[in-house]
């Protein structure tokens, strides 16, 4: 992991929602936007609500007509985390999303032709003291003959790059966006350059941070559905963060929008770019060896771990014993499974050998047990003083060294002829 990339900051929220930083040092935050329509003010609030729970620090709503705008207000006095309204092509409905109280503006320049109208959104934002989001989309990127001279001269850096034609008139496009930011000294702002192509998304936002020191907010447009767009953006957004890229998130998925807000949160655990909320849960991938359904149980692990469990407890669930143990170190509550029973160990002590079906009560108690001590100082999370090895499970589930010992397995004959 490089460090990461200094850049200005912005403030989005307010006394009541919570103020969240974006840029220089802040924790990297993760966004993402409503389905529904703005102006359906119970559903719009439901669900702003429902992602602000599943740990979206900032929530967009798109704002398309003045019914939309009119509905921010309730809005606003419903919901306690920073909203942005996203404005596309009508200057008076981000007007009317600051007069509400908005936190954020996402303006795209080029969709509003007439510069005064740009100017009098601009100003209005400095007067609220809110910030803008400006960014280029791949799709909205539109070749102009004013931009040919710059997109030239950029494109000299680019040439040798198989998507330099866009990266140039993407970065060229951003720059003038930011002349007319300049020029009204405003410098409020956080910039986006999104393509549904990851390594497009990589080496634009890669050359972006290099030219401007703006907070940077990564996503790759239209990624698709949850189970390829999940990889296409963890692989670009993931590259990006590790190299020290990336101030604020979306993963935009053709689903379910908290799904996004789960996967960006897990991706930022991963690279140890957030503090993890709740419990991390490892499991095995199964092999021949299985004699239990672990796919079954991992997944009711995973949804009662997620319900009850808001410590950072490293859970492990293993097939077996064969690697289970080894692979489950340093996990503070395991459970290792075989023949249709499990034997769950908390720090590496063991505390019970049950049936299959009692598997997931037993492990959840244990989970919540060990959380209980954890709030009490009783016991650490991660204490790795006591390691997972566990007393002859193979024994105890009909096999292993006691056997051996007992010389009740046959002598190994491995290499002799
Ligand atoms: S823990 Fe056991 S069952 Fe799971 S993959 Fe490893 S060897 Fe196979």
């Amino acid at each position: 992991m490089t460090s990461r990339r200094p850049t200005k900051t912005i403030n989005v929220g307010n006394e009541r929602t919570g103020i969240v930083t974006i840029g220089g040092n802040a924790p990297v935050s993760v966004q993402t936007m409503t389905a529904g329509y703005t102006y359906d003010i119970d559903a719009c609030v439901t669900e702003i609500n429902r992602l602000a729970a599943a740990g979206s620090d900032i929530v967009r709503v798109a704002v398309p007509q003045r019914k939309d705008t009119a509905a921010l207000g309730e809005i606003l006095r419903q919901t306690v985390v920073p909203i942005v309204a996203d404005v596309h092509f009508h200057y008076q409905r981000a007007l009317e999303a600051v007069e509400a109280g908005v936190h954020k503006i996402r303006l795209n320049p080029g969709n509003i032709s007439d510069r005064d109208q740009v100017n009098s959104v601009i100003d209005a934002c400095k007067d609220a003291g809110i910030p803008i989001r400006i960014g280029v989309n791949e799709g909205s990127v539109v070749e102009r003959k004013d931009k040919q001279t710059r997109m030239k001269e950029l494109g000299k850096f680019f040439c040798d790059h198989r998507h330099g034609h866009l990266i140039a008139l993407m970065i060229a496009k951003l720059e003038e966006y930011l002349d007319i930011f300049a020029e009204r000294d405003f410098h409020d702002l956080c910039l986006s350059a999104k393509s549904m192509d990851a390594g497009v998304v990589i080496d634009v936002y890669t050359e972006v941070s290099k030219r401007f020191d703006y907070p940077l907010h990564l996503g790759v447009t239209h990624a698709g559905p949850k189970e390829t767009g999940a990889i296409r953006s963890v692989v670009a957004l993931g590259t990006l963060l590790s190299n020290g890229i990336g101030d604020t998130v979306r993963i935009s998925y053709a689903s379910d929008h908290v799904h996004e807000v789960e996967d960006a949160l897990e991706m930022l655990y991963c690279l140890g770019l957030r503090q993890r909320l709740g419990a991390e849960l490892i499991a095995c991938p199964t092999c021949g060896r299985i004699q239990v359904d672990l796919f079954t149980l991992v997944q009711q692990v995973r949804k009662k771990l997620a319900d009850e469990i808001t410590l950072p407890i490293k859970v492990a669930v293993m097939g077996c014993v064969v690697n289970g143990p080894g692979e489950a170190e340093g996990a503070d509550v395991a459970v290792f499974a075989g023949d249709r029973r499990g034997i769950i160990y908390v720090q590496g002590e063991r505390v019970a050998n049950v049936p299959e079906n009692e598997i997931l009560d037993r492990l959840l108690a244990e989970c919540r047990n060990f959380q209980d001590r954890v709030r009490r100082g009783d016991a650490k999370l991660g204490d790795k003083n006591v390691r997972i090895v566990p007393p002859d499970p193979i024994g105890e589930l009909g096999s292993g060294i006691q056997k051996i010992a007992a010389g009740q397995v046959e002598k190994l004959t491995v290499g002799q002829t």
